[in-house]
C-alpha cells in the first residue's frame, strides 16, 4: 500500500505545473484567498456575473491539491442536513438553502458538460445505510418522501449487497466526481476566462486599506481590491476572528486495486455513493476504473489550525480505515489496497458551513463544511460572488450568512477535550458494531458533545 500525502486522484488527474507566485503590487476588483473549490467557484461565479471583473486568486500551494483534489468525490446537496438547518434557521430558510444546494449539485454537472471537463461526473443517489442496530435511526429524520426516501433492508442490499447493511435512506439528488479532475479543470477554465491565479502565494495578512477596500499581503507582493473572499477551509482558524469557530480533524481514504468482479458480485453497478450511520462515518464508492474507495471521518483532532503532517498521512488511522473496509466488504480480504491518503477537515460545532463577514464588510469567509464541502463549496461560491460584488441576490441573503456564532472552547482545552471525546466515540461505535455496548464512562464521554449542543463530526 502506498501512503502518499496528496492521494491517488491527483496522480491520476496529472497535476499541472505550479503557476508563478505573486511578486508585485496589483489592483483588482476582488481578491480570493485560497484556491480550492470554494475559492475557484467564487472566482468562476464572479466572472459569470461580471465578465470584466478583475479577479485575483492567491493560493498558498497549488490550486486543488488540498482537500478539494483528494476527497471522496461525493457531490451532495444539504438535504440530509435539513433537520439541523431547520432547527437553526426555521423551515422556510432551511428549505431555501437545501433547494439551492441541490441546484448547485446540478450546476456542477452542467458545468462539466458545458466546459467539456471530464471529471468522471456520474449522477447517482447518495445512501446512508445502517451497519449496526445503533445506526438504524441515522438520517431517518431527514426522510421527507421526496428529496430523501427510506429504503428497506432488501432495497438497500439491492443497491449494494454488503452483508452488514440493515436498511437506510437515499437522496434524490447526488453525483460522484473524480475530485482532482474537477479541481484542475476548474483552474484551467478560470485561467481561460482571464482570472489571475498566483500559486505558492500564501496570504500572511488581510486588512482594510485607506481607500475603503482590502489588501491581501503575501511574502512577495500585495493585492489591493474592493472586496475579498476568504476560502481557506481548515486553515480558517488562522484568521483571528474565526479562531474559535471550528476545530480541525482529518479524514483518511483507502483505495483498492481494480476489483470489477467484487463490484459485480455486490450488484453495486449504479455508481451510488454510500455512508454508514456512524458519527465517525465511513463513506464508500466505486471508481470509473473498477476500484472501491472507502474513507473514514475518524481522524485525530489537531491542535489549533494545523492542516499538514498527521492530518495528511496517519498510518494508524489508515489501518483502522482498512479494517472498516473489510468489515463492510469482507469479500475484499486478500485483495490489494494500493493507495492511502488523508486530509484536514474543518469541523464546525454546528456541523453546518457558514459564511462570516470580516474586515468591516469588505471580506467574507466560507468554512465549516465538516467534511461535506464538494457540493456546498459551489453554493458558497455563489454566495461569495454575490457578496463581494454587492449584488442584490438571494445568494447574498441565504440563512448561512452570519448565523449566530457557535463557539468552540479555547486551546489547549479544545484539543484535549476533543481528543478524549473522539477516543470515546471510536470505542463506542466499535463496541456497537461488535454487537455490544461500550462501558458507561465511554458512553458518557461520547454523549458530551450533544449535551453541549455541539457536533464533533459527521
Ligand atoms: C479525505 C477527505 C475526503 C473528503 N470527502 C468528501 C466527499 O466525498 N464529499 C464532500 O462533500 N466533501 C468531502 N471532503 C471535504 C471537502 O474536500 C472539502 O469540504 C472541500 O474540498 C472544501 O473546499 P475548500 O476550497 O473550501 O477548501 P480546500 O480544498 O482546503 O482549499 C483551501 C485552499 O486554501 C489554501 N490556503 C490555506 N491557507 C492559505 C493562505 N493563508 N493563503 C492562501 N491560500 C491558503 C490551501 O492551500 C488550499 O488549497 C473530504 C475531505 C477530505 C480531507
Amino acid at each position: 500500500m502506498k501512503h502518499d500525502a496528496h492521494g491517488w486522484w491527483i496522480a491520476e488527474a496529472g497535476a499541472p505545473p505550479v503557476l508563478p507566485a505573486l511578486t508585485e503590487e496589483l489592483d483588482a476588483d476582488v481578491v480570493v484567498v485560497g484556491g480550492g473549490y470554494t475559492g475557484m467557484w467564487t472566482a468562476w461565479e464572479i466572472v459569470e456575473r461580471e465578465p470584466n471583473a478583475r479577479v485575483v486568486v492567491l493560493e498558498a500551494e497549488r490550486c486543488g491539491t488540498g482537500p478539494s483534489g483528494r476527497n471522496g468525490g461525493f457531490l451532495s446537496s444539504l438535504w440530509l442536513s435539513y433537520p439541523l438547518l431547520r432547527t437553526h434557521y426555521g423551515e422556510r430558510r432551511a428549505r431555501e438553502l437545501c433547494e439551492a444546494s441541490a441546484e448547485s449539485v446540478d450546476m456542477v454537472g452542467a458545468w462539466c458538460a458545458a466546459q467539456e471537463v471530464d471529471a468522471w461526473h456520474r449522477e447517482a443517489p447518495h445512501l446512508v445505510v445502517s451497519c449496526a442496530p445503533a445506526q438504524d435511526r441515522a438520517s431517518v429524520a431527514a426522510v421527507n418522501g421526496e428529496e430523501v426516501v427510506a429504503l428497506s433492508p432488501a432495497e438497500t442490499r439491492s443497491v449494494c449487497d454488503s452483508p452488514v447493511f440493515r436498511g437506510g435512506v437515499a437522496t434524490r439528488s447526488g453525483a460522484t466526481v473524480q475530485p482532482a479532475r474537477l479541481a484542475f479543470g476548474l483552474r484551467e477554465r478560470l485561467l481561460g476566462r482571464g482570472v489571475r491565479i498566483f500559486e505558492g502565494s500564501r496570504v500572511t495578512a488581510l486588512h482594510t486599506d485607506r481607500a475603503g477596500g482590502v489588501a491581501a499581503e503575501t511574502a512577495g507582493g500585495r493585492v489591493r481590491a474592493g472586496a475579498a473572499g476568504v476560502a481557506v477551509n481548515a486553515a480558517s482558524g488562522q484568521v483571528r476572528r474565526l479562531r474559535d469557530r471550528l476545530t480541525v480533524s482529518s479524514s483518511h481514504i483507502v483505495l483498492t486495486e481494480p476489483v470489477p468482479d467484487v463490484i459485480e458480485a455486490l450488484g453495486w453497478t449504479g455508481g451510488e455513493a454510500i455512508t454508514d450511520g456512524r458519527a465517525l462515518l465511513h463513506y464508500f464508492r466505486t471508481t470509473r476504473d473498477g476500484r472501491i474507495l472507502l474513507g473514514w471521518g475518524g481522524g485525530r483532532m489537531e491542535a489549533g489550525a494545523r492542516t499538514a503532517g498527521r492530518a495528511q498521512v496517519d498510518a494508524e488511522i489508515v489501518e483502522q480505515t482498512r479494517q472498516g473496509l473489510l468489515r463492510i466488504f469482507p469479500m475484499l480480504e486478500g485483495r490489494r489496497i494500493e493507495h492511502a491518503w488523508g486530509g484536514p477537515i474543518d469541523v464546525s460545532p454546528t456541523h453546518l458551513p457558514a459564511i462570516v463577514t470580516l474586515q468591516g464588510g469588505r471580506a467574507w469567509a466560507a468554512f465549516g463544511y465538516t467534511g461535506n464541502g464538494v457540493g456546498p463549496s459551489h453554493l458558497a461560491g455563489r454566495s461569495l460572488a454575490a457578496l463581494t460584488l454587492e449584488r442584490s441576490e438571494d445568494a447574498a441573503r441565504w440563512a448561512w450568512i452570519d448565523p449566530p456564532p457557535k463557539r468552540v472552547p479555547p486551546e489547549p482545552l479544545r484539543v484535549a477535550g476533543a481528543r478524549l471525546i473522539r477516543a470515546a466515540l471510536v470505542r463506542k461505535e466499535a463496541a456497537e458494531e461488535a454487537g455490544g455496548r461500550a462501558d458507561p464512562v465511554t458512553r458518557g464521554l461520547a454523549a458530551v458533545p450533544s449535551l453541549l449542543g455541539l457536533h464533533i463530526v459527521r
